[in-house]
């Protein structure tokens, strides 16, 4: 039989699977012997079982009654026991933290007997009708689905009447009406009244947080999560404690360090005498840690300790849920932290400096999406800004967007376009939807803790909160701030790292992470670059710069992946290298065809004899060899790559509706259409019904002779003028689209001819090895024959993606990988990131196959998939010697890169999966 329910000192942090986080983390604190109220965990194992039968597994019944029973033995109470009663908070936990699951049911065993007996024990009466009603309103809303605004309504009408605005000045007798009223909804929205049996109460909530797995919302966020939906989630069955028995009571969240900017200290909300969500809820304003030391310096001593040993324990931020009863502290959860770009750099360096962590662990606790992120542009300090208020600076960036006031509103003009920021009084799990789809977050209440900041920070958006001189009207869809109104569409800016909230838009500038990178650390701490105000950087972002630098640093010694960069232009390349860059894995030379040059081409397509035809060709060689120079000038002693001409040639002809209304305009006129008339033949005969499988790559080159030769003869020359510069070009050619080995016998016999006579020409010795695309399946399943002509293999992974898929992008990515994505078919864009079972496989056989042939053959990857870490992870598994991406992209590569060495020994933290 299977155990389904642990006690939670019976498991471990690690056991995450099977308790979820929260279950296997509380089962830790209580191994730690840190105060944990008692209790139990039923195993997401049961949730699975319960999700695919639709029943409650019958073994769970027995389980969980004996489990009951030990915790009702060892705390001398039973559950809902008129007299002394055992109360629970029933809470969900996947393995995965998902904000916007199921609420916890609070106040569990509480019913019109027990209340007295609760009333007895706290000798507070007050209490005990406040506990009843929210185990009502709790229940009534996440068990039964009863609308929240009901209760909520049902509230604020009772304390009209009574004339007063806070809750905590209803007393007992107000809250004994209250309890009426509420259980008055229970029976008309159910049409049966609240469960009195405490067990029944228990097995319905436990029912609904199994249930709470399949909810929109929580399919929703497991989709942008990527977090498999067949995982469960436990169920966390915990003895009530409360922090709401009066002014030595309370209830806080706190994290060992500032999860927004990484900053060291304490950090976190408290609210005294309150109970379970009102602080995440932004409902009343907290205190800080500060004041709660203050208030009640004995329990937060306590609570500092504790958080100095959870951190060293855990070896990184946690976060951590407590609540003090009557000058008790007790832990009620705790985790990793999330946090945001800047804090995972800083902490992770911080960490290193106070020695919890190795340099290689630094590199697994950040992400190259991370550090993407801090590469974004920040607001200009130097702009001229209307400063509207100020708020918490809860999720870092800057965001700029028509203000809108709920969620369907944005996800319909994120939809159309338009850049939106969300700006509410608070957020709650409905929101999830318009948080995807803005910019940023703006709420007017709760802190840092609050949902709005949590979930901002979790997916990167930016955030602030908390911003109490906003009056934000949802109903009329305005917000106020003194005499100025904010309607929906305003443009407002709002700056994640400072708080502040701007009316207008307002101009961005390069991030100081940047400067970093393209200038180095020295340059960017004098300031030389950073920022544009010229002066040094401020104490905080110094910190960040370097730990970026350690990390990044760190990654380079570590990885095995060279880094190149995919750039056409001597400036792209000259940036790349900035970025660090090793080279230029992919230089497309289509844009040697474009402009003036056009004509050229035209000229080749009409060219009715050789003589033509070598004339135009003949008009190319300098002008690309000049381009050609500055780029390996621009790269001088590192590798380039030039592929020759890939895509077809109509598209560097006119258009063939436009040509053919031209011709017949002008013939209509009298005027003389021969020249015209024989380009919209050519271009008629060009025309392709499926260009992406037609003449093109090294079928272009076969076809038109000179054509490869044209451009070989381009490069050599461009590297001879160089070399005799004094310069040292490390050119690579690469011929596209090749998919069987004797094309690209026929184009290297060209080549290596023109190499030949541009050498005893120019007198300079020619070092130009000659490689291959892998971008057709063809090419990959004969890889071992196309290593015999190949010098070198670059996967083409675009190409290959739809030639082995077997269709276009530009077809098919509006058509239906939206639906493909929403139904399952795709967990991610296959364009975004290698197929690793399909698309993958190929690289994988004509990796070993061309390696068998030619040992040591050197492979890399260009294209997109190039700079997209999972990929990274994947080539580096391969064993490529180098992936190439946009000059943007190779600092994240660069650590990436890093990541997937040190990840090797750690194969469980492989592909596909949640971050
Ligand atoms: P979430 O997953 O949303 O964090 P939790 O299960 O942690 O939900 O519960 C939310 C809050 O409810 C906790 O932070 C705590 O304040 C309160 N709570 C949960 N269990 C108990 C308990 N046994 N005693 C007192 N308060 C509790
Ligand atoms: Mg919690
Ligand atoms: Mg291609």
């Amino acid at each position: 039989m299977p155990k389904y329910v642990f006690e939670f000192t019976e498991g471990g942090k690690d056991e995450k699977d099977l308790l979820g986080g929260k279950g296997a983390n509380l089962a830790e604190m209580t191994r730690l012997g840190l105060p944990v109220p008692p209790g139990f965990t039923v195993t997401t194992e049961a949730c699975r079982r319960y999700l695919v039968d639709g029943a409650v597994p019958p073994e769970l019944r027995v389980q969980v009654t004996r489990a009951l029973r030990a915790l009702e033995d060892r705390i001398g109470r039973q559950l809902g026991d008129p007299e002394d009663p055992l109360l629970v908070s029933v809470r969900s936990g996947a393995k995965f933290s998902m904000p916007g699951m199921m609420e916890t049911v609070l106040n569990v065993g509480l019913n019109d007997a027990s209340v007295h007996g609760l009333t007895q024990i706290s000798g507070d009466a007050r209490f005990a009708r406040d506990s009843y009603r929210r185990l009502i309103a709790m229940f009534g809303r996440t068990v039964l689905d009863i609308e929240g605004a009901l209760f909520a309504d049902a509230m604020d009408d009772l304390k009209k009447d009574r004339g007063i605005t806070d809750d905590v000045d209803l007393t007992a007798d107000d809250l004994d009406e209250l309890i009426d009223s509420y259980k008055k909804i229970v029976q008309e929205q159910t049409g049966r009244p609240f469960p009195q049996h405490p067990r029944e109460q228990l097995d319905l909530a436990m029912k609904a947080v199994f249930d709470s797995w399949n909810t929109e919302r929580a399919r929703l966020y497991r989709r942008r999560e990527r977090i498999p939906n067949d995982l469960g989630t436990a169920v966390n069955v915990c003895t009530m404690v409360f922090g709401n028995l009066g002014g030595d009571s309370g209830t806080g969240v706190c994290f060992t360090r500032d999860p927004a900017s990484g900053k060291q200290g304490h950090y976190g909300d408290y609210l005294p005498n309150a109970q379970g969500e009102d602080v995440v809820a932004g409902i009343r304003n907290t205190l800080t840690l500060d004041d709660m030391a203050e208030r009640d310096p004995a329990s937060a001593r306590q609570l500092f300790g504790v958080m100095r040993r959870l951190e060293t324990h855990y070896r990184d931020l946690c976060d951590i849920e407590f609540t003090v009863e009557r000058g008790k502290l007790w832990m009620l959860q705790t985790r990793v932290g999330k946090r945001t770009a800047g804090a995972a750099f800083r902490i992770a360096a911080q960490l290193v400096d106070e020695q919890l962590i190795t340099l290689d662990e630094a590199l697994t606790r950040v992400t190259g999406e991370q550090l993407a992120r801090l590469m974004f542009p920040q607001f200009d300090p130097a702009a001229e800004k209307k400063l509207l208020a100020k708020g918490l600076a809860a999720s870092p960036g800057a965001a700029v967007g028509a203000a809108v006031f709920d969620s369907a509103v944005a996800v319909k003009r994120h939809a159309a376009g338009e850049s939106v920021v969300l700006v509410r009084r608070e957020t709650n799990p409905d929101d999830l939807e318009g948080m995807i789809a803005a910019n940023g977050v703006l709420t007017s209440r709760g802190g840092k803790t609050s949902h709005a900041a949590v979930v901002a920070r979790g997916m990167g958006r930016t955030c602030v909160c908390g911003a109490e001189a906003i009056d934000v009207d949802v109903r009329t869809r305005t917000a106020r701030v003194g005499d100025v109104v904010i309607n929906e569409g305003d443009v407002i800016a709002i700056d994640g790292t400072t708080g502040e909230v701007f009316l207008g838009d307002v101009p961005v500038v390069t991030s100081p992470v940047v400067d970093y990178l393209e200038h180095g650390l020295d340059a960017t701490l004098a300031g030389a670059d950073g920022g544009g105000n010229g002066a040094g950087l401020d104490e905080e972002t110094a910190d960040l710069v370097r730990a970026v630098d350690t990390i990044l640093t760190h990654a380079d010694a570590a990885r095995r992946l060279r880094v190149r960069a995919n750039a056409d232009t001597a400036d792209d390349a000259a940036r790349a290298r900035r970025l660090g860059a090793q080279g230029i894995g992919l230089c497309r030379t289509e844009h040697m065809f474009l402009g003036d040059r056009r004509v050229l081409i035209e000229r080749l397509v009409l060219a009715d004899s050789a003589e033509v035809r070598d004339a135009a060709l003949e008009a190319l060689v300098p002008l690309q060899r000049g381009d050609f120079v500055e780029l390996f000038e621009a790269m001088d002693g590192l590798p380039v790559t030039v592929r020759l001409l890939d895509p077809p040639l109509h598209e560097f002809l006119p258009d063939r509706t436009e040509l053919a209304v031209k011709v017949a305009v002008a013939r209509e006129r009298g005027e003389d259409t021969a020249h015209d008339d024989k380009l919209l033949a050519a271009v008629e005969r060009l025309h392709e019904s499926n260009p992406m499988l037609g003449l093109r790559g090294v079928r272009l080159g076969l076809t038109i002779p000179g054509l490869f030769a044209m451009q070989v003869r381009a490069a050599a020359e461009a590297a001879a003028d160089r070399i005799t510069a004094g310069g040292n070009p490390q050119v690579e050619i690469m011929v596209p689209l090749v998919g069987s080995v004797m094309e690209l016998h026929l184009i290297r016999d060209q080549a290596d001819t023109v190499l030949a006579e541009v050498a005893a020409q120019r007198g300079v010795r020619l070092d130009i090895p000659i490689g291959t695309m892998i971008e057709l399946p063809r090419a990959a399943l004969t890889a071992g024959r196309i290593a015999e002509a190949a010098d070198f293999f670059s996967f083409g992974t675009n190409d290959l993606t739809q030639t082995a898929w077997g269709f276009s992008r530009d077809d098919v990515e509006a058509a239906f990988f939206a639906h493909y994505l929403d139904v399952g078919v795709f967990t991610v864009s296959p364009f975004e990131t290698l197929d690793a079972i399909g698309v993958g496989r190929l690289v994988r056989i004509a990796t070993e196959e061309g390696r068998a042939a030619r040992p040591g053959l050197k492979i890399g990857v260009c294209g997109e998939h190039g700079g997209d870490p999972e990929s990274v992870h994947f080539f580096h598994d391969v064993g490529l010697d180098y992936v190439s991406c946009s000059p943007f992209r190779v600092p994240v590569t660069r650590l990436e890169a890093g990541r997937a060495a040190i990840a090797e020994d750690d194969t469980a933290e492989g592909l596909a999966g949640p971050r």
